[in-house]
């Protein structure tokens, strides 16, 4: 698990530059989750739970909407999300029901 991450394990949005690298976070907060790298993404549980917001509570807006890419595709970018950092998976199934 010390490989550079350029994704984020909460929503999938990608970076140019590493969001964990040799298992430090770069402490940005996600543009799109508003999540904060390092504080709220550091293990499973807490990524799952800080989805799950994201997701219900706030309908998986764009956090910062200034950076929304022209073409944002929440479904494409959900697909995203590193393997380990899934969790069951049924949330995004939910939100996006072709998502494997
Ligand atoms: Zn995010």
């Amino acid at each position: 698990m010390m490989e550079t991450e350029y994704i984020c394990r909460v929503c999938g949005f990608e970076y140019d530059t590493p969001t964990w690298e040799e298992g430090e976070a770069s402490g940005d907060i996600c543009l799109c989750c508003g999540v904060l790298f390092g504080y709220e993404d550091g293990i499973l549980k807490a990524i799952l739970a800080f989805r799950k917001e994201w997701i219900i509570e706030k309908h998986a807006k764009f956090d910062s909407p200034k950076y929304m890419p022209e073409n944002w595709d929440l479904c494409a970018q959900i697909k995203k999300i590193p393997e380990e950092w899934r969790g069951d998976g049924r949330l995004l199934e939910k939100i996006c029901p072709s998502n494997g």
